[in-house]
């Protein structure tokens, strides 16, 4: 892991008042890190990871389909342009 990575982890890895959760868009209890298989397909870059940050609470994840749906979510943002990191 690059010290970049390892920084940009540090960082990410806070939950921060403007975080919800990425389901029900309450209160976050978690960070999770979405990797998708091909970086490319998700505006990263060939041959490096993409790491992709998101928040979610206790309740949703609880929910039997939650990373299904996080994985909807978060490339439907990346389809609306919205995601930034
Ligand atoms: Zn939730």
């Amino acid at each position: 892991m690059s010290d970049r990575v390892r920084d940009w982890f540090k960082v990410s890895l806070q939950i921060y008042d403007s975080d919800i959760c990425i389901a029900c868009h309450g209160v976050p209890d978690h960070i999770g890190i979405f990797q998708p298989d091909d970086p490319v397909e998700w505006g990263g870059y060939e041959g490096k990871q993409r790491y992709i940050r998101y928040c979610f609470c206790a309740e949703c994840s609880k929910e039997e389909s939650f990373l299904r749906f996080v994985e909807f979510v978060i490339g439907a943002k990346y389809q609306m342009g919205e995601l930034t990191q």
